[in-house]
């Protein structure tokens, strides 16, 4: 038997301080998990359930990489993130075990077409195309958690042509690392090799192409993205 068309790539994210790549299964994203982004996104910051959705697997691009402005939007969005990288995984993970499943950190960009994102969200609609596209998803190099000190409370930023645009702690979240690795658990089977966007803090804008973007999360690691 063979393959009747060539498979595709696998997706990698480089580890940092190391020759070591971190082959991506499946990239989760958190929606709403910062009270003062879902605010200014009109929203009420309840401590309900939180939002979840997904991205492609070879949506990533990595570091220092450019990204071509996409397809069908008018007004694509930055959100920095905190992403987490998984070592093993499971179902209904238990809180006392979910830190266990974590391999390490890195600064991600969830790309958003907020024009189309906004459409959805009115006629109730799902955000795939404003979210799951080509080239959606830049991160860093990832930080092993045993190089990282403490993950929840440390500086997130984010500027645009070296103007900083947005800036919190992680403390800021909603749903921290833990829970929200128990929470996902209990619909999907989590695995080695999936990454976890945690959400983006205030201050998402419009960028046009031709801008430089630099992110970075104290302890964590740097991410530039030039848009074309
Ligand atoms: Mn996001």
């Amino acid at each position: 038997m063979q393959y009747v068309v060539d498979p595709s790539p696998i997706s990698i994210v480089p580890v940092a301080r190391s020759e070591s790549l971190f082959p991506v299964h499946r990239i989760y994203c958190v929606g709403q998990n910062y009270g003062d982004h879902v605010r200014e996104m009109g929203g009420d910051p309840e401590k309900g359930s939180p939002v979840f959705f997904s991205k492609p697997a070879d949506a990533v691009v990595i570091n220092n990489h450019s990204v071509d402005y996409p397809l069908a939007t008018n007004n694509l969005n930055y959100e920095v993130e905190l992403v987490v990288a998984l070592a093993s995984g499971g179902t209904n993970i238990g809180i006392d075990d979910a830190m266990s499943c974590v391999l390490g950190y890195a600064v991600g960009i969830d790309f958003t077409k907020r024009d189309l994102q906004a459409a959805a969200k009115e006629k109730g609609k799902p955000w795939d195309t404003a979210k799951g596209f080509d080239q959606s998803a830049p991160i860093s190099a990832i930080s092993l958690a045993e190089d990282v000190a403490e993950i929840g409370k440390t500086k997130i930023m984010l500027e645009v042509n070296g103007e900083v645009k947005q800036h919190a702690s992680t403390e800021d979240m909603i749903w921290n690392v833990a829970e929200i690795i128990v929470e996902l658990s209990k619909y999907y089977q989590l695995k080695a090799g999936d990454l976890i966007f945690t959400g983006t803090p205030s201050g998402v804008s419009t960028v046009q192409a031709g801008d430089h973007m630099r992110a970075a999360i104290d302890g964590v690691g740097e991410l530039t993205v030039e848009l074309k």
